[in-house]
């Protein structure tokens, strides 16, 4: 078999899978999903084998970081035993790093199966500490069980990192007790710029939209921000509050400032590879998992799609115009 690592033509290294494992959901975010989402049909999603064939193909050609998204991965049925299963690779040392995106709201009853199979990190979206807020803008979730969630995983020595979607006239206000909060509990904290993706009309995400030039500016108003060189290889900044030590990280994923340094790629839960999280073109890997049991189409298939990898994308809010928009919901590619 063919086992020489994935280099994409600007000698990038393709070492992180991020796959999404069901475009379903217990919460409808609303800039993530319209509250009336149709769903994929079964037959169209991968099965819980083939994906476990389709990680440990890439792991076979290198790949040492999988993070499962969705959807929400933890409402995917019998995920843990996809877990347990891939799980594997942590073992033989293949895989470095195995870890999930997750709303949350499912961890109390996985975190401690999820630590047991070798899981050390994980990221739970939370945009705000308000529950009436919560429940405004996840539509379905209530806060209180993700707060449960978050609990669990912190007592099963998960490390857990808040991922907060950045949202003008939602969360501005809640920006010092979210950094608060993260330092009492000792979660890392990282705010993601909103995307234009999803069903929100054009009008509504730009009235959302908050820079996050923006949010370090109202960060420095209050604290020291020391820039630090530190990155995991993926679209975050970081910089550390010189007066609590906290690690603040910021996802802009508008402003191609990571592009460079991509070393990513995903898979949806149909099995379509994108090789950037910004631009259309896609790859099938389901054909060639359901053409044949050996593995030789699949890994002909990810090598070619590898080598057509982009130098980057061009989303762009400049003009209040929203260019390069998307057609995908984050549901579909995971983000
Ligand atoms: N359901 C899981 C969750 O919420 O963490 C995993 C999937 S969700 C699509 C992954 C991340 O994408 C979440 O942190 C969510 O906040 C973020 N997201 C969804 N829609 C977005 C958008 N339009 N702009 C920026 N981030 C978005
Ligand atoms: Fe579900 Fe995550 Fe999208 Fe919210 S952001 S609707 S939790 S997939």
């Amino acid at each position: 078999m063919d086992h020489a690592p994935l280099i994409d033509p600007f000698a990038r290294r393709v070492s992180y899978l991020r796959v999404s494992v069901t475009d379903r959901c217990d919460f409808r975010c609303t800039y993530c999903m319209a509250e009336h989402m149709q769903f994929l049909p079964k037959k169209d999603l991968l099965s819980l084998e083939e994906l476990d064939r389709l990680c440990s193909a890439f792991i076979g050609l290198g790949v040492e970081k999988l993070r499962i998204t969705g959807g929400e991965p933890l409402v995917r049925r019998d995920i843990l035993t996809f877990f347990r299963r891939i799980s594997r690779h942590l073992e033989t040392g293949a895989l470095k790093e195995l870890t999930l995106t997750t709303n949350g709201s499912q961890l109390a009853r996985f975190a401690p199966d999820l630590a047991a199979l070798g899981m050390r990190r994980i990221n739970v979206s939370l945009d705000t500490l308000d529950a009436d807020k919560f429940a405004a803008i996840t539509r379905w979730g209530r806060l209180d069980q993700v707060l449960e969630g978050i609990a669990a995983a912190k007592a099963a020595g998960l490390r857990v990192k808040i991922n907060t979607v950045a949202l003008k006239g939602f969360n501005e206000d809640e920006l010092f007790d979210l950094v608060a909060w993260c330092g009492a509990e000792g979660h890392d904290l990282t705010f993601i710029e909103v995307m234009p993706m999803g069903d929100m009309g054009e009008e509504t995400r730009l009235d959302q939209y908050w820079p996050l030039s923006q949010v370090r500016a109202r960060l420095a108003e209050r604290f020291t921000l020391d820039e630090t060189a530190e990155t995991t290889g993926g679209p975050a900044r970081y910089v550390r509050l010189r007066e609590t030590g906290q690690r603040i990280g910021f996802i802009t994923p508008l402003t191609h400032n990571f592009c460079e340094s991509c070393n990513r790629v995903r898979v949806t839960c149909t099995g379509e590879l994108f090789m950037c999280l910004g631009q259309e073109d896609v790859a099938d890997l389901r054909a060639p998992l359901r053409a044949s049991p050996d593995d030789a189409q699949l890994i002909a298939t990810i090598r070619a799609a590898i080598a057509r990898k982009p130098k980057g994308h061009d989303f762009d809010y400049s003009r209040q115009q929203v260019a390069g928009q998307m057609r995908r919901h984050m549901s579909h590619t995971g983000g």
